[in-house]
């Protein structure tokens, strides 16, 4: 599939035209995976194009360099700015953002402090990360032979480019079987999140979602849903899930950027509930999309 974006992205402080925002293959981050980015959502809306909780991405992107001592050479305003300029001069109504922070050319070798702090901005036209049908009819996920890094190996709070190679294991291993997405466990065992989503499970009425401790990335996503679902009145609480709770679960879904709220319709080909959308995640979702829609607003806290 060609890649869908074309328009300027921003680079360093400048707009550059699409093919021209290149690296150098000596990139430190090439090599050693030294990055930290965000996946952030802008929705049509009535009053235009609305970025879905820009404050939080940012902020997150700022964790993320801090804990790899990877200072981004712009406040937040600026960064924050530069993502809607670049919304703006690519003329999309509706989009996927991508700001990447990363070590650039500079010296090859393990340390990363001789290489430049870059900054990139691509934004581009995007639908449904697991397919059109998958938010009715839900996706059909094993769970992964591989496990979540431990914490005191790859920090999962940070969004950080290398992490992404244990998300790139599952999603190809849960592919070449068959499978659309993949539920990966914590080092000991317990449900930790998908390869790039957070997950929630539904039970005698109650909500659970893994806690942080459980080496996932929390998402802003799963904050917005742990909110909505107080406010529709459900019980949510987090702590740690056996992998087997997600054969006997009554519903299962992921939450994401990407993946926005998408139920899972079978684990390890064992249909959840009754192998579809349940009426929770249902209420869920709608509950979701009214915000995306600007129908609803939701504290930002809780
Ligand atoms: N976990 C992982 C590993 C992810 O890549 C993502 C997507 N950023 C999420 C969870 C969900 O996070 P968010 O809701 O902030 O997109």
């Amino acid at each position: 599939m060609p890649f869908p974006g074309t328009g300027p992205i921003w680079f360093n402080g400048e707009f550059v035209p699409w093919d021209e925002a290149n690296v150098h293959v000596m990139t430190h981050a090439l090599h050693y995976g030294s990055g930290v980015f965000e996946g952030i959502r802008c929705y049509k809306t009535e009053r235009g194009p609305a970025v879905f909780r820009l404050d939080e991405h940012v902020d997150r992107m700022f964790t993320s360099s801090k804990i790899y001592r990877m200072p981004i050479p712009y406040t937040p305003e600026q960064i924050r700015d530069a993502i809607l300029d670049t919304i703006r001069r690519n003329e999309l109504e509706s989009c996927y953002i991508r700001p990447l922070v990363f070590r650039g050319y500079g010296q090859i070798g393990v340390n990363p402090r001789q290489c430049p702090v870059e900054v990139a901005i691509g934004v581009w036209d995007w639908g449904k990360y697991l397919g059109p049908e998958a938010l009715e009819k839900g996706v059909n996920v094993c769970v992964s032979s591989w496990n979540r890094a431990a914490p005191n190996t790859f920090p999962a709070l940070a969004k950080a480019s290398g992490n992404y190679l244990n998300s790139q294991l599952a999603k190809m291993e849960a592919l070449e079987n068959g499978y659309e997405e993949a539920i990966v466990l914590d080092p000991s065992g317990y449900v930790s999140e998908g390869s790039g989503e957070n997950i929630f499970l539904i039970k005698d009425e109650g909500i659970i979602t893994p806690p942080s401790s459980t080496s996932i990335l929390p998402g802003i996503t799963r904050h917005s849903v742990i909110v909505l679902a107080r406010e529709l009145g459900y019980e949510v609480v987090k702590r740690q899930v056996p992998r087997e709770t997600l054969y006997i679960a009554d519903e299962l879904f992921f939450t994401g950027t990407a993946a926005e709220v998408t139920p899972i319709a079978t684990v390890d080909r064992i249909p959840v509930g009754e192998g579809k959308r349940g009426p929770m995640t249902e209420a869920i979702q709608e509950a979701f999309f009214a915000i995306l829609r600007e129908e609803r607003k939701i504290a930002t806290t809780g």
